[in-house]
């Protein structure tokens, strides 16, 4: 890559040239099970039918009140509670960065367990915010003490609980959450990305809260090139973030996928299914396979420990299996591996590269 001329040196911001940008693997031709994406496509006959409803379309025109048409149905598929309102972003990431925006006042900081998702950070970093990283447990679980403790201390204007967490795939203690929430004096985001292969949900909960905000995305359900995340949470609030949401964020394009795939949900929600048995048969495996440590999961990603990642990772690499190596990201994460759930073939193959790397 050429150098940074000195005159853009000034004129870039110095924290923003001193940050990584959000790194993305190369994977042509890998089985890949890095980015907990679905790795089913849809059926042939649906995509033949999603392609001639995307070739109808007016794509010399803006956006238009379909995108309500939309939000409707995903408040209807997540049983919004009566009171809240939905918002939607180019992906969650895009809602992560709008709240950011939305709430950074003097002095204000976002607050989240670690290791957790990477984007609670880098928001709060892009926009001069201060970063609370709480560690959790040596076992993954929440620190209650830290987490009350910090959050006494800096009086976060947002936390993020992501529900199950990223990269360790459990979901917390309810009475904790309580505490938290309690305990916040600015907005509690239960970020429920991996929500389809979830055993709980916040949903039923969230009625009772006039601060907390519910993150979703179509991503891991099977859309992730899509670019589709929703946020729910009371009117009023909504009404207020909504307001720096660039104008005609969800193209044309991504409502009429989104409205298509809620339409077939239940050929989603099969193939969650299939990832959800296929995520049973892969923990026993890794389990039972002697140097491997495996995390429970309820999420499509399984956490492993192996004696040595950075061997493991390329071992399995040069096996034309991608993995993620999240063993840098975080001390508890020490040696650590993310596996993406795939399918029965891609998991065998998954599992013998990782036995022959070990
Ligand atoms: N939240 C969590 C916890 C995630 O792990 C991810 C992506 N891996 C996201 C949000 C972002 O999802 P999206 O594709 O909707 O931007």
């Amino acid at each position: 890559m050429s150098a940074l001329a000195p005159r853009f040196k000034k004129l870039i911001r110095q924290d923003v040239q001193s940050m990584h940008a959000y790194a993305v693997q190369e994977s042509a031709g890998m089985v890949k099970l890095d980015a907990m994406e679905n790795p089913h496509r849809l059926p042939a006959a649906l995509q033949a039918h999603l392609g001639q409803r995307l070739g109808a379309l007016a794509l010399n025109r803006y956006p238009d009140g379909r995108v309500n048409d939309l939000r409707r149905a995903l408040a209807d598929y997540a049983q919004m509670p009566e009171g809240f309102d939905i918002m939607l972003g180019n992906g969650s990431d895009e809602l992560i960065s709008l709240l950011a925006m939305a709430c950074d006042v003097e002095g204000g900081s976002i607050l989240a367990p670690l290791p957790g998702f990477v984007m609670y950070g880098m928001s709060a970093q892009l926009q001069g915010l201060k970063f609370i990283g709480v560690p959790l447990t040596a076992d993954f679980e929440l620190d209650e003490a830290a987490m009350l403790t910090a959050i006494a201390e800096h009086q976060p204007s947002i936390i993020y609980l992501a529900y199950p967490n990223n990269p360790t795939a459990n979901l917390w203690d309810d009475a904790v959450i309580e505490k938290i929430i309690a305990a916040a004096p600015g907005l509690v985001v239960l970020d429920e990305a991996y929500q389809p292969f979830s055993s709980k949900s916040y949903i039923d909960r969230l009625a009772g809260h006039s601060h907390v905000l519910l993150m979703r995305t179509l991503s891991k359900f099977g859309l992730a090139g899509v670019r589709l995340g929703y946020m729910m949470g009371p009117k009023a609030l909504i009404a207020e973030i909504d307001k720096v949401r660039p104008p005609y964020n969800i193209s044309v394009l991504n409502y009429e996928c989104a409205l298509f795939a809620l339409e077939h949900r239940d050929v989603f929600a099969g193939q969650a299914q299939d990832l959800v048995a296929q995520r049973a048969m892969l923990f026993e495996a890794l389990a039972a396979m002697h140097g491997v440590k495996a995390w429970k999961s309820d999420a499509n990603m399984i956490l492993i420990r192996v004696p040595d990642a950075s061997k493991t990772f390329e071992g399995m690499k040069a096996r034309g299996v991608l993995v993620k190596n999240v063993s840098k990201m975080h001390v508890l994460l020490a040696n650590c591996l993310r596996l993406t759930v795939g399918t029965a073939d891609e998991n065998t193959q998954m599992l013998a590269a990782l036995r022959e790397s070990l």
